[in-house]
């Protein structure tokens, strides 16, 4: 759920958007189209967009007649890591945003709360939580290097991708547990 509770808008915020220009006549529109420094913690805990990284915003604000609804498409970078092997993984997010902020006093302002419908705060919309909820929803819960990562060895934590086809602990324990028995070393348990 966004978090629309007011608080104190800087309209200099590059996810701040200012509707002073923007007639409030149904069907007025305008765009906005801008390059921003991605804000903190955009992202999950595995991936998500590196902080400062280019934003790219080409949104358009529609003046309806219980708000201004915004839509469009913000891109950039993703970086994260595997889940099965943790290798670096690079993408590109390209995520749609479509969201009515509502008027003060609008019917909708008096019918819904702030968490199903954003607010303007005066001339101002607040981009943020908006945008953090569209980036999580597009990002992968279990991000992957590929689709068939073959992940990790559980037993000595070599990547699938490097070990011989053939790689098996079971086979060099036995080997193992063989070589002793020759030497006379004690049969017992090799773990530590
Ligand atoms: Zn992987
Ligand atoms: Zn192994």
């Amino acid at each position: 759920m966004p978090n629309h509770a007011p608080h104190h808008l800087d309209p200099r915020s590059p996810l701040v958007l200012d509707t002073r220009d923007l007639p409030r006549r149904p069907g007025s529109l305008r765009t906005v189209r801008r390059v921003v420094p991605a804000p903190a913690d955009l992202g999950l805990g595995l991936i998500g967009v590196p902080q400062g990284a280019d934003l790219s915003l080409d949104l358009r604000l529609e003046s309806v007649s219980e708000g201004v609804l915004v839509s469009g498409s913000v891109t950039g970078p993703v970086e994260g890591e595997c889940g099965r092997c943790l290798r670096p993984i690079s993408d590109t997010l390209d995520v749609t945003i479509q969201e009515l902020f509502a008027y003060a006093h609008s019917t909708t302002d008096e019918t819904t709360t702030e968490d199903e419908v954003g607010r303007l705060q005066g001339d101002l919309i607040d981009l943020q939580p908006s945008l953090r909820d569209a980036v999580v929803l597009a990002l992968p819960s279990h991000p992957l290097c590929r689709p068939d990562c073959p992940g990790l060895c559980p037993d000595c934590g070599a990547h699938w991708d490097d070990l011989p086809a053939d790689h098996d602990h079971a086979q060099i324990d036995s080997r193992w547990a063989a070589l002793q028995k020759l030497t006379g070393a004690p049969a017992q348990s090799t773990e530590e």
